[in-house]
């Protein structure tokens, strides 16, 4: 596979201050990769270097084999998609699909067949002859990734393009990108700060926090082993819990600290580790079983139980608390003390003070 991306020790700075610091990435065409982090971790920055609307202060940038640092964004041949959506007010739909040929040289006639053509695809057809505040949001969002469409990039780079959009309509926009992108063999590149969308949308998500690439692979990779604390807490919905651990004498049980002297549960290890050792278990809420009380390695009291109808949400009365989500219903009440059963081969090891995975 042709590498349609490549970002090799790309830096950048805004005056002193360092908002991508060593920036490696490799992307296959045709790939969908999603630029996730919370909010100034710099993926905007990235997304926005990419596309040539930040001059990046080091390192070396090529898309499609050609090297890009200090290309001007329009020879680029990258498409961005924002969440603005940025449609000429004063346009129709088709004059919105057909200005960036016509500006090229496109002949009307062909620029005209292009824009159907395009429409046809992402179900615009009805709709070419109104203007953008007679379209609704989800409508916009579609005009707008048409735009970029009919230009046919080397790549779609899109900025939170759906953050604008209420929660059912993100949803149905999100698998309507993904298809478009796979009909299209495109190559997208899509920042979000939403862990769900790029977990659901891309075949490789790349986690970032202050301006560093803290991991990236495919989204079950980075659930079943993230490398470090923050990926671990990130990646995953309700997070991860974190509980502070003491391995045993014999290294191979790891009992957990609840502060004030409550420890609870023996969890046999997989691996030996340094008797005596503290270190942080990570345990994600699915892979909590309820359990009748006295069975299971824990025994802990509950405070807090919510319910959506097709699951319930348990919550801990410890500290740290621990979250846990059970399919279907629950009798366990407030104040109840529950059986809590974990799988140990499920248990992510972290070490305490770096936050690496051990
Ligand atoms: P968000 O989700 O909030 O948009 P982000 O991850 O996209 O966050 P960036 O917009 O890439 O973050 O910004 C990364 C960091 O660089 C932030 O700390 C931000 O304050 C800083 N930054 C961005 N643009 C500039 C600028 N023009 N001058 C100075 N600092 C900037």
């Amino acid at each position: 596979m042709t590498l349609q991306i490549e970002l090799s020790g790309v830096n950048k700075y805004y005056g002193a201050f360092h908002a991508l610091k060593n920036i490696d990435l490799s992307i296959k065409k045709g790939t969908f990769v999603a630029l996730v982090g919370p909010s100034g971790c710099g993926k905007s920055t990235l997304l926005r270097s990419l596309a040539g609307l930040e001059t990046i202060s080091g390192g070396d940038m090529r898309i499609a084999g050609k090297l890009m640092n200090g290309v001007p964004p329009r020879k680029r041949d990258v498409a961005m998609v924002f969440q603005s959506y940025a449609l000429y007010p004063h346009m129709t739909v088709e004059e919105n699909l057909t200005y960036s040929l016509r500006i090229r040289g496109v002949k009307k006639a062909e620029a005209r067949k292009a824009a159907e053509e395009v429409a046809a695809t992402t179900g615009l057809s009805q709709l070419m002859k109104r203007y953008p505040r007679e379209l609704s949001g989800g409508q916009r969002q579609r005009v707008a990734m048409s735009r970029a469409i009919i230009r046919d990039p080397q790549a779609f780079l899109f900025d939170e393009p759906l953050s604008n959009l209420d929660a059912a309509l993100r949803v149905h926009m999100r698998k309507e990108i993904r298809s478009l992108h796979d009909r299209l063999h495109a190559t997208s590149v899509y920042v979000t700060h939403d862990q769900i969308e790029a977990m659901t949308m891309a075949d490789h998500v790349v986690v970032m926090k202050d301006g560093v690439i803290e991991q990236q692979g495919s989204p079950i990779e980075l659930y079943d082993a993230p490398v470090n604390r923050f990926v671990a807490g990130f990646i995953g919905s309700p997070a991860m819990n974190f509980v502070p651990a003491i391995v045993g004498d014999d290294g191979l049980h790891l009992s957990l600290q609840f502060g004030a002297g409550l420890a609870a549960g023996n969890l046999r290890l997989n691996q030996p580790l340094k008797p005596g050792s503290r270190i942080l278990a990570g345990i994600r809420p699915e892979h909590i079983q309820l359990t009748e009380a006295g069975k299971g390695q824990f025994s802990l009291p509950v405070a807090v139980v919510e319910t959506t109808g097709s699951a319930t949400f348990i919550t801990t009365a410890t500290t740290p608390e621990i979250s846990m989500v059970v399919q279907g219903r629950s009798n366990v009440k407030s104040g109840e003390q529950v059986g809590f059963a974990i799988d140990p081969a499920l248990v992510h090891l972290f070490d305490e003070t770096t936050g690496k995975r051990i």
